[in-house]
């Protein structure tokens, strides 16, 4: 399996590519450009999470811990007596903080149904879904396409990893990173696709962005700054 720093240049060196190249075209304005380049390089380390119980996720399970905490209290700030109210907060808390933690531990094995495709789809969803908030869908889609890219480098990063640099003998690992679901997973590997499912309807129009990515403009202007005309 290939280490941190292969995977952060792995991811990032193409995506700054790529997103250079769109925004030299004329295709997106810098900001999108910027973003799309950090969400690719995001993307190629973002699997390796389910490798650490590390501080960084120990923070990011605190944080939406106490930030799903904030939000019920504000939810049920004046409606009931505060005892009652710091009693849940707390209780909502703890269910969270420990319930997050046991649920990212069954779904990420490492190497188990994080370092799927289908969740290299999901994680680029979510972040089109996100962004179309704040911009219009095809920058959205476009964000999206740059995360998921960036996550699918660091699975194929790893399956090279796993061949020995002669590419003789197979590691253990070859095999694991770049597959569709966990057969040993059925229900986690389902839940994994209804989310997708769920968040692709819940998602902006893609209509634009694919007219966009399959227009003869969009080839002509991204050859014109490639100079193969
Ligand atoms: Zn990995």
């Amino acid at each position: 399996m290939a280490n941190f720093r292969t995977h952060i240049a792995g991811a990032a060196i193409p995506s700054v590519a790529a997103a250079g190249t769109l925004f030299a075209a004329d295709l997106i304005p810098a900001e999108i450009a910027v973003a799309a380049a950090f969400l690719g390089a995001l993307g190629g380390i973002l699997p390796d999470i389910d490798a650490e119980r590390s501080l960084p996720t120990r923070i990011i399970f605190g944080a939406l811990a106490l930030a799903g905490a904030c939000a019920l209290a504000l939810a049920l700030r004046g409606q009931i007596a505060l005892p009652l109210l710091g009693a849940l907060v707390l209780g909502a808390f703890l269910l969270l903080r420990f319930g997050l933690r046991a649920l990212t531990g069954w779904l990420c094995v490492h190497r188990g149904l994080v370092h799927t495709l289908p969740m290299a789809a999901l994680v680029g969803v979510v972040v089109a879904d996100l962004a179309a908030f704040v911009a219009p869908s095809d920058h959205a889609w476009l964000l999206g396409a740059f995360t998921s890219a960036g996550f699918i480098v660091h699975l194929v990063l790893d399956e090279l990893f796993s061949v020995d640099l002669l590419g003789v003998r197979l590691k253990a690992s070859f095999g694991t990173a770049l597959k569709l679901g966990i057969r040993r997973q059925p229900i986690g590997t389902l839940v994994l696709y209804a989310a997708l499912v769920g968040v692709v309807v819940l998602g902006p129009p893609i209509d634009r962005f694919a007219r966009q990515i399959t227009s003869q403009r969009t080839h002509r202007a991204i050859a014109g700054v490639l100079h193969l005309r």
